[in-house]
């Protein structure tokens, strides 16, 4: 199993080189939130609402289905939430243990969420980017054929442990179904669980496995759309209606409201990060409207 440093995503956001993005030991959240709050409105959107700034791209009266405000924070809530991702000696944000099997893992004091998705997804990327506040942070990364995949547990203060579970696909089906199923089925401090979907490509035959598991547990569920930066907007827009459409007709436990983002310009980063706070019961928002 090999570790890999946190390469934080603001460099390229602020249009410095990746070196001098990875070369910043720490960012103070207020400091980050602050430089994004100066940016003009219409970048701002394109960064914390990516959606929004997507859907502002449909012909005008087309009416495109798309979830927009079931959770739309306020930036002070965004800005508040940071606080919780931002390391320092009274929040410790830190890789805690592994584990191949569910009593292996540890205890289940703080809520839990969890990230699920196909090798090569953008899984360990989203988890860097929303640890970038947190540069100590060794997300661990296996690969290699034929070495066991694990279950990676992430203790983020007293707050909430963010779980990376094993990548499946056509190569892993079993470590998938073996390992992460009794977690999902029996997990009970597991408040959501967030499936990652490849925006270039959209669901594939494989993310059914996932999403088949979520519905048959009844697991409350987000579908995190990654890579958004990588294709065309018109691309990106078929896509993510596409995407809108399943959740809506062939889905129950799936949250309505898409998260699109970006580990390399950190679109949607933010807004990811106040979801968990929230969910997990430590931000109070005004984020939740339903309609
Ligand atoms: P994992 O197997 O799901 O953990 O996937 P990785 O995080 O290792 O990403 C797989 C590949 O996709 C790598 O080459 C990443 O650099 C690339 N990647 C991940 N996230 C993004 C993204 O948001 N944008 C772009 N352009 N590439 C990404």
């Amino acid at each position: 199993m090999a570790s890999h440093r946190l390469r934080p995503c603001v460099g390229r956001l602020f249009g410095m080189g990746p070196e001098l993005g990875s070369g910043r030991r720490a960012y103070s959240a207020f400091q980050a939130f602050t430089e994004v709050l100066r940016l003009p409105s219409k970048q701002l959107t394109k960064l914390v609402f990516p959606l929004q700034e997507l859907h502002g791209h449909f012909v005008p009266g087309s009416r495109p289905d798309l979830h927009l405000n079931i959770f739309h924070p306020s930036l002070e809530d965004i800005a508040r939430a940071e606080s919780f991702f931002t390391a320092s000696a009274r929040n410790r944000i830190e890789y805690l243990s592994s584990a191949v099997r569910l009593d292996h893992a540890p205890d289940l004091r703080r809520p839990e969420v969890c990230f699920i998705g196909r090798s090569n997804v953008g899984k360990s990327s989203l988890i860097k980017a929303l640890f970038s506040l947190a540069p100590e942070v060794e997300v661990r990364v296996s690969k290699k054929p034929g070495h066991t995949k694990k279950i990676n547990f992430y203790k983020v203060g007293k707050y909430f442990t963010l779980v990376d579970m094993p990548g499946y696909g056509y190569r892993a089906p079993e470590d998938f179904v073996d390992m992460v199923e009794t977690y999902l089925k029996e997990r009970k401090n597991l408040m959501r669980t967030f499936l990652l979907v490849d925006s270039v490509v959209g669901i594939q035959k494989a993310d059914n496995i996932a999403i088949e598991m979520c519905e048959e547990f009844a697991l409350p569920y987000v579908m995190v759309l990654t890579k958004i930066d990588k294709s065309s907007k018109g691309h990106l827009l078929k896509q993510v209606l596409q995407i809108q459409k399943f959740v809506d007709t062939k889905t129950q436990g799936c949250f309505p409201q898409l998260f699109p983002v970006s580990a390399m310009t950190c679109s949607g980063i933010h807004l990811l990060r106040c979801f968990i706070a929230d969910i997990t019961g430590n931000l109070k928002t005004t984020g939740f409207q339903f309609s």
